[in-house]
C-alpha cells in the first residue's frame, strides 16, 4: 500500500515518514501542492490542508476526481471550519494535529478497508453491488434482485457515485461536480429532487442517508 505524505513542515513529514514506514508501508512525500499533483497515484494522500502554494482545499478537490486515491485531510487544531470545508471537498476521513501515531494507523486502515471493498465491486466485471442492489455500468441498468429499475441518466450516475463509496458521505460538491459537471452553479435542489426519486424508485433496497451540511451516504439495508 502506498502513501503520499503531502507536508510542507519538514519535521513534521520526517516524523510521518517514519512512522508509517515503521507500519509497513510504502511512503512518499510532497512538500508543496504542485510536488502533490505531479506525484504518482497513491492509496492514501495525507493532505495537509495548509500548504504554501496553493489552497489544500483545491489539491483536495483535484485528488479527488482520481478513482482508487483515498484522500485525508490534515488541519491544525480547532479550525473546524476548516474540517467542515475539507469533508465537503471530499476528504475520506480528516485529522487534528497533533494527532498521535495510533489514531493515524486507525484512519489509514479504515480509509483502505472501504476503498478495498469499493474496488472489489469495480473488479468483478465492473458491477458494483450493494446488498440487493446491482449496477452496471458497461449497460447503465440498476437491478433489484434480480428485476431491472428504470432510472434516468443523473440518477443512475449519481446512484454508481454513491455506490462506489458505500459506507462513506459522499460531499454535494463531489456530487454536482462528478455528476453534473459543474461546480456551485447547479441549483442543489436539483440534487435533492434526485436523490428523492432515487428513494422513491429504490424503495427498501438501499437506504440513502443525508449527512446534514455535508452530503449523503448509502448503505445496504440491514
Ligand atoms: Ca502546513
Amino acid at each position: 500500500m502506498r502513501i503520499l505524505v503531502v507536508e510542507d513542515d519538514d519535521r513534521v513529514a520526517r516524523g510521518l515518514l517514519t512512522a508509517l514506514r515503521h507500519a509497513g508501508y510504502d511512503v512518499h512525500r510532497a512538500a508543496t501542492a504542485a510536488d502533490a499533483l505531479a506525484a504518482p497515484p497513491a492509496d492514501v494522500v495525507l493532505l495537509d490542508l495548509g500548504l504554501p502554494d496553493l489552497d489544500g482545499l483545491d489539491v483536495l478537490r483535484e485528488l479527488r476526481r482520481r478513482p482508487g486515491t483515498a484522500v485525508i485531510a490534515v488541519t491544525a487544531r480547532g479550525e473546524e471550519r476548516e474540517r467542515v470545508l475539507g469533508l465537503r471537498a471530499g476528504a475520506d476521513d480528516y485529522v487534528v494535529k497533533p494527532f498521535g501515531t495510533a489514531e493515524l494507523l486507525a484512519r489509514i486502515e479504515a480509509v483502505l478497508r472501504r476503498t478495498r471493498t469499493a474496488r472489489a465491486a469495480g473488479d468483478r466485471g465492473d458491477r458494483l453491488t450493494l446488498g440487493a442492489l446491482t449496477l452496471d455500468p458497461a449497460t447503465r441498468e440498476a437491478l433489484v434482485d434480480g428485476t431491472p429499475v428504470p432510472l434516468t441518466r443523473k440518477e443512475f450516475d449519481l446512484l454508481a457515485l454513491l455506490v462506489h463509496r458505500a459506507g462513506t458521505v459522499v460531499s454535494r460538491d463531489l456530487i454536482v461536480d462528478q455528476v453534473w459537471q459543474a461546480h456551485w452553479e447547479a441549483p442543489s435542489r436539483t440534487l435533492d429532487t434526485h436523490i428523492a426519486a432515487l428513494r422513491g424508485k429504490l424503495g427498501d433496497a438501499v437506504r440513502i442517508e443525508t449527512v446534514r451540511g455535508v452530503g449523503y451516504r448509502v448503505a445496504a439495508h440491514s
